[in-house]
């Protein structure tokens, strides 16, 4: 079995049906949902048909809503725009309109003509077109081409070094944010996180909430890579969002900070996704440079928690194909070794400890399976922070709700057996059978299971056992 978990964004070349079922055979975690493209009507019929599309296949992906955040957006334009070198383009603010007879389109953020001045680069489409400041004046910015490019909607502007005045969370985000606890997201991330405040700031969206979603901070900006131990703390996720990073950031910069990040979060049991353009030429191409092949076992070597993608599923060509080829190579690489950063994790409970052992166990056994039986998702994020060396860890859970939380784990495979915790210990014959029924392991052969005490209260009574199946 792979390890490393897949995220796939979805869009219009895999939102039907039939192609969000092959995606959930080809073997995806998680669905990401970019709330910078998605319309509310869309997130509506992609949850229901995701969940309703899992409950056939008896599994729980994880659905994950990636807010917009204080990102400079420039407007809708009704077809691509062609844009050469030494073309003038227009960006309209305050409700202005492109000048007549120019070219351009609005921007979602009037602080543009302020921040920005004559001579300054602005890096249009994630660094596909590069601009130069002509004037600047109340109602837009006037700028010159500097890289040619096709221009489409929505296309996201960076400012490097700018600290850019949008909130946080702004009304877009707030209004999606909303829509997200309405349909129980899963995770919702928070894009263009800053510093720790910013999450705080999630989180009172949905304080009085019962089913909170996890927050993941995407580190896609250096102000983040400077406040990183701090916005760490405060969410439950990490992304490493390379695309905005290796704009924000100078890009030789990018394999440094990705690394730290990866081992920092190791240190502190905190999961990590590495995203964007890890299969970026399969949009068009139905095979990997080689190149990427090395991206993607590096993030599988550094025993990422998950892998993600964006164009290659949202508008590529080969999404299915995209799937199997990260499939295979996380299969490759985990076979071959890891990082093992986890090795110098603080471990500072009592019950990360026996999570501990039972994971050393598991690997001295070479068993086949460690079992959790969990009620809050502690002791599976644990056992998967402790990088098992093969064996998947199987979250047996109550609730669907926290299943979907646990998706996103290295490792885990959250299965839903109704009641198990109210009695784990009478329940473990039951979780191995389901588990030598669906296949993921034989008669006879060696499971390490952590039982939780009964007593919610008293973890000091949890208990690891080994049985052969
Ligand atoms: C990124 O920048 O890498 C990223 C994941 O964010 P988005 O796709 O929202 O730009």
């Amino acid at each position: 079995m792979r390890l490393t978990r897949i995220i796939a964004t979805l869009g219009p070349a895999t939102d039907s049906p039939e192609m969000l079922g092959a995606l959930i055979d080809a073997g995806v975690n998680v669905f990401r949902l970019n709330m910078s493209h998605a319309r509310h009507d869309w997130v509506r019929r992609i949850v229901a048909d995701i969940r309703s599309l899992a409950r056939q296949r008896q599994v729980v992906p994880g659905i994950l809503m990636d807010t917009q955040g204080p990102s400079i957006r420039t407007g809708d334009v009704p077809a691509p725009v062609e844009l050469r070198v030494g073309d003038r383009f227009h960006f309209a603010v305050h409700g202005h309109a492109v000048p007549p007879g120019a070219r351009g389109t609005t921007v979602n953020y009037d602080g543009l003509v302020t921040d920005v001045h004559a001579g300054d680069t602005l890096v249009v489409d994630n660094g596909d077109m590069k601009m130069r400041v002509l004037a600047t004046t109340p109602s837009g910015v006037e700028c010159e081409v500097l890289t040619e490019g096709k221009l489409g909607s929505r296309r996201h502007i960076n400012l490097p070094g700018v600290r850019v005045s949008l909130p946080a969370l702004t009304d877009k985000d707030r209004a999606d944010v909303a829509l997200g606890l309405e349909l129980g997201v899963d995770f919702i991330a928070l894009s263009f996180v800053r510093e720790p405040s910013d999450i705080v700031l999630l989180r009172d969206c949905f304080r009085d909430h019962a089913r909170k979603p996890l927050v993941v901070a995407k580190i896609e900006h250096q102000f983040a890579v400077d406040h990183f131990d701090a916005i760490a703390a405060e969410s439950d996720v990490v992304m490493v969002a390379r695309g905005d990073l290796g704009i924000e950031c100078p890009y030789e910069e990018l394999p440094i900070i990705q690394r730290r990040i990866v081992k920092a979060c190791a240190r502190i049991g905190r999961p990590v996704i590495v995203a964007t353009h890890m299969l970026e030429s399969m949009i068009q191409s139905p095979l990997p440079t080689r190149a990427e092949v090395t991206d993607v076992a590096n993030a599988v070597f550094e025993q990422a928690d998950a892998i993600m993608l964006s164009g290659e599923t949202t508008v590529g060509r080969h999404p299915l194909a995209c799937i199997e080829v990260m499939d295979r190579i996380a299969r490759r690489i985990e076979r071959s070794g890891g990082a093992n950063y986890h090795h110098e994790a603080e471990l500072t409970q009592p019950r990360q400890k026996l999570v501990k052992s039972a994971v050393l166990l598991a690997d001295e056994l070479r068993a086949a399976a460690l079992v959790a039986f969990t009620r809050s998702g502690q002791l599976p994020r644990f056992a998967a922070a402790a990088r098992p060396r093969s064996a998947p860890v199987f979250a047996f859970c109550d609730s669907e709700a926290l299943a979907a939380q646990l998706a996103i784990l290295r490792g885990v495979v959250p299965l839903v057996l109704p009641s198990c915790t109210n009695d784990p210990e009478g329940s473990i014959e039951g979780a191995l059978q389901r588990l030598r029924s669906r296949g993921f392991i034989q008669q006879g052969e060696p499971a390490v299971i952590i039982v939780p005490a009964s007593n919610s209260q008293d973890r000091s009574a949890d208990s690891i056992k080994m049985h052969l199946a």
